[in-house]
């Protein structure tokens, strides 16, 4: 039976946050993007990196860039709203931070307007 002694045993109460609620994106605090949306946060216990039991649950504001949260409570503080039509920094591919000028000569254009005679 050396089989079970090969298996590590591993219990854990980790924190999981999903999004919950209306997704607007909001202004964090701390950094300044706009990556605050409203989210569910969830203990589990958890055995083997296996979920089991929920132990509680709470609502949340999360920052996806610096994952800074805050208890969401009815009518206190909640996160500014961001500019309509802003784009998740997230969506918006790899390019890292604003204000990174490590590609300055970025002023090319696309070659599909070339050909447009
Ligand atoms: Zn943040």
């Amino acid at each position: 039976m050396d089989f079970f002694f090969c298996l590590p045993i591993i219990v854990g109460c980790p924190t999981k946050v999903k999004p919950d609620g209306d997704q607007e994106a909001r202004i964090c605090p701390r950094c300044h993007n706009a990556a605050m949306f409203s989210a569910k946060s969830r203990t589990w216990f958890e055995f083997c990196f296996v979920p089991l039991i929920p132990m509680n649950s709470k609502h949340v504001w999360m920052c996806g860039i610096c994952q800074l949260q805050v208890n969401m409570q009815p009518g206190q503080w909640e996160p500014q709203l961001a500019q309509p039509g802003y784009q998740h920094p997230q969506l918006q591919g790899q390019y890292g931070q604003y204000g990174v000028s490590q590609n300055a000569g970025y002023g090319y254009q696309p070659s599909y307007t070339q050909n447009q005679k």
